[in-house]
């Protein structure tokens, strides 16, 4: 395939998505299975485009790679997904109508209008959450997890520590009135874009689009090895924009990922990580 068709692959992933939830039977949609089948496709299809559109050689999948990254892919649908939904969406909703909060305007709004409000609306506050892991170490002990890979594949966005992973999916969506077609193409247009940009795949898509979304090749360079410091930049997950407008973009990319000697944590360690001052305190302790 002709790299500049290659190129395309993010964006046309994107309007396909849109394109199916603007046009799924509600009988889909409200069953449930409609957007497990959207998010999941989208990885595998991602993750088999690693395999012939290769990025970088020293990110190739391997078993031992694919094994954590499926893991943490069940580990996010099933155990955060379920603390998501009792935890903060749930009682979210009962507060929307304890307190009579409607946004009747946006319900109205065109299909597009209330996908890319969704969208952006929930990429603000991802923004802002994970600009403050980067600036207050107690959050950053959570997210060092993530930035201790040292290869990007497909399903990486997804691996994280526990607590990093649920204080990442938070957000005020559901006090919003919004079509449940629309809530669902902003979700799995947002995936399929951070997937993309967490995937070995050689797909550089047109500036326009790089404008607004996330790509590899700024999210690589959020991930660079090169110091703690230059990951301080390209913080948002699928939306950029928020970046460009908020002074913290940066041009760029890194082949060479992770975090100071580069060595790949295990999920133990991934999982014990923000304990990590303390277990060394203790042992220092005990000399
Ligand atoms: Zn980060
Ligand atoms: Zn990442």
């Amino acid at each position: 395939m002709k790299q500049s068709l290659v190129n395309l692959l993010p964006p046309a992933t994107v309007a396909a998505i849109w394109a199916f939830w603007a046009f799924a039977p509600a009988a889909w949609v409200e069953g449930g299975w409609a957007i497990m089948a959207v998010g999941l496709g989208t990885l595998v299809l991602v993750q088999a485009l690693e395999l012939v559109f290769e990025r970088h050689e020293g990110w190739r999948i391997n078993r031992r790679e694919l094994a954590t990254d499926v893991f943490y892919v069940v580990f996010g649908y099933g155990v955060i997904g379920f603390l998501t939904e009792t935890l903060v969406n749930g009682p979210l909703s009962q507060l929307k109508e304890a307190l009579g909060i409607a946004t009747p305007w946006l319900a109205d709004s065109p299909f597009m209008v209330q996908v890319l409000v969704v969208m952006f609306t929930f990429e603000f506050g991802q923004y802002w959450m994970h600009r403050a892991m980067h600036n207050w170490h107690p959050l950053w002990l959570t997210h060092a997890p993530h930035h201790h890979i040292t290869q990007l594949n497909a399903l990486k966005g997804f691996i994280g520590n526990p607590i990093e992973l649920f204080l990442i999916s938070l957000g005020v969506i559901a006090l919003l009135d919004v079509d449940l077609n629309a809530l669902f193409a902003a979700i799995t247009a947002s995936g399929a874009i951070a997937t993309y940009a967490h995937a070995n795949v050689r797909a550089n898509p047109p500036i326009w689009f790089g404008f607004f979304f996330t790509t590899i090749r700024h999210h690589s360079l959020h991930h660079t090895a090169l110091s703690y410091e230059d990951t301080r930049c390209n913080y948002g997950n699928s939306v950029i924009f928020w970046d460009r407008l908020f002074g913290t973009f940066k041009d760029g990319e890194s082949e060479i990922v992770g975090q100071d000697d580069r060595r790949r944590l295990s999920i133990k360690e991934q999982w014990l990580f923000p304990l990590r001052p303390w277990l060394e305190k203790r042992k220092a302790a005990r000399g």
